[in-house]
């Protein structure tokens, strides 16, 4: 399994990083995606890369949250690391409204910014979209590059939301513990989405799946996410597994 986005570089992990990170293995993790926040997680990060560049891959961007009156300092940090070396995706990036409206207008220049960025290096995006939908596809829209390929991570929309994600050709859905949740529709009217359409992801140390949730969340347990999605589609473990492995890889060509 590949957990396509996982921030245990976090200090939330200080404390048993190697035994979180021995756990997954044990339960069949073969690759974590480690996308970045911002100029403060870099360090870190590309530290916890270098220790198992085989098993971790980082990816590197400005998240929306991080979109502050300092927008362009940030975004210089960034964009000097992803000169500097390869990466595995543009991430995370994107538009978040739930926190705060005030710099919407720097987080859509951002987000379009580090869209070309990818394009130019031909590499896939994570996209983070918290309530601001209709704004990040029209940025994705604007773009209008047959080429750009990516994660919707954490998708937890509608039906339709997923399948405007769908037409746009070349995106993935990132499934975590949401769709373990008992509020979320996702549940309810994935099956309609085809196997294909998906990645698996934890977002750790967030959104702990049931019956971890509010808990600390770790890349073991994908196994719930796995488990809920062989209810969700009637297939076994393995094809779960397998089917998510390769579409993980058809957007993220890190594996020789
Ligand atoms: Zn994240």
């Amino acid at each position: 399994m590949i957990d396509t986005h996982a921030h245990i570089y976090l200090p939330e992990f200080d404390e048993d990083r190697t035994a979180v990170i021995d756990r997954a293995k044990a339960v069949g993790v073969s690759h974590i995606i480690l996308p970045n926040v911002d100029s403060d997680t870099i360090n870190n990060l590309l530290k916890l890369e270098n220790s198992e560049p085989d098993f971790f891959h980082a990816a590197m961007g400005l998240h929306p949250t991080s979109v502050k009156s300092d927008w362009e300092n940030e975004l210089a940090i960034i964009k000097t690391q992803i000169d500097s070396r390869s990466f595995c995706a543009i991430g995370e990036i994107g538009i978040d409204l739930y926190w705060d409206k005030t710099y919407l207008k720097e987080q859509i220049i951002v987000f379009e910014k580090q869209l070309e960025w990818a394009i130019n290096l031909n590499l896939p995006v994570i996209i983070h979209v918290r309530e601001a939908f209709a704004e990040t596809l029209a940025c994705v829209k604007k773009i209008n590059c047959k080429h750009l390929r990516g994660v919707f991570h954490s998708f937890g929309g509608s039906l339709t939301e997923a399948e405007t994600i769908m037409k746009l050709g070349g995106f993935k859905l990132g499934i975590n513990g949401v769709v373990t949740f008992k509020n979320s529709g996702l549940k309810d009217y994935l099956a309609n989405i085809p196997l294909e359409m998906l990645v698996l992801e934890t977002d750790a140390p967030y959104l702990s799946p049931v019956p971890f949730r509010g808990k600390r969340n770790e890349p073991m347990y994908l196994l719930q996410i796995v488990e809920k999605l062989t209810d969700i589609y009637q297939v076994t473990n393995e094809t779960i597994r397998k089917k998510t492995y390769e579409n993980s890889l058809q957007i993220f060509n890190f594996i020789h």
